[in-house]
């Protein structure tokens, strides 16, 4: 999505909110700031003296789905509400008021799969050297997991491939 395109989404899920007159601030920065770096964190919602900003994961704006941003902007905007900074009972109404009249999702925490995102962070094959024991991971399929028998460990030994179980991080 370019950011124009999310800025409107941002606006969306204002106006959804106030719909069902949820008291989301009224100064809250019209322009989404992209996070290059947050790696776990979907979205935030920062405090400025000008009024909050919400923040989002920079490769869920650009490689994400529209519900998916759209959920984690919601998500961030119930954090504007008095007494809402935190995921304690206040806010969780609101979500939840929210979850029944649009059908979104919105938990506490989000995860990759629950945005319909790639983890990249997830290691999918072990190539491991038979005589050091060396265990090297691997994102993705390539020429090493394939042909294993191709390549030799920085000890000289041969390798093997194994595949990792889901949910295995580096
Ligand atoms: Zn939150
Ligand atoms: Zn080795």
């Amino acid at each position: 999505m370019t950011q124009s395109e999310v800025n409107q989404l941002l606006a969306l899920a204002i106006r959804q909110a106030r719909d069902l007159g949820i008291p989301v601030a009224k100064n809250i920065s019209p322009v989404v700031e992209l996070n290059f770096r947050a790696k776990n964190r979907f979205g935030c919602c920062i405090h400025r003296p000008t009024g909050p900003v919400i923040e989002l994961n920079a490769k869920l704006a650009m490689e994400g789905n529209r519900d998916a941003i759209l959920q984690v902007l919601v998500h961030e905007v119930l954090h504007t509400c008095p007494t809402c900074s935190n995921h304690d009972y206040r806010w969780q109404f609101y979500a939840n008021l929210m979850n029944q009249h649009y059908g979104y999702n919105i938990q506490r925490t989000d995860n990759f799969s629950n945005l319909g995102l790639e983890d990249d962070r997830q290691v999918k094959y072990w190539v491991i050297c038979n005589r050091c024991g060396k265990r090297f991971a691997r994102l993705k399929r390539s020429a090493v997991t394939d042909y294993p028998e191709r390549y030799r460990c920085q000890c000289g030994g041969t390798l093997r491939v194994e595949k990792a179980p889901p949910g295995t991080r580096r």
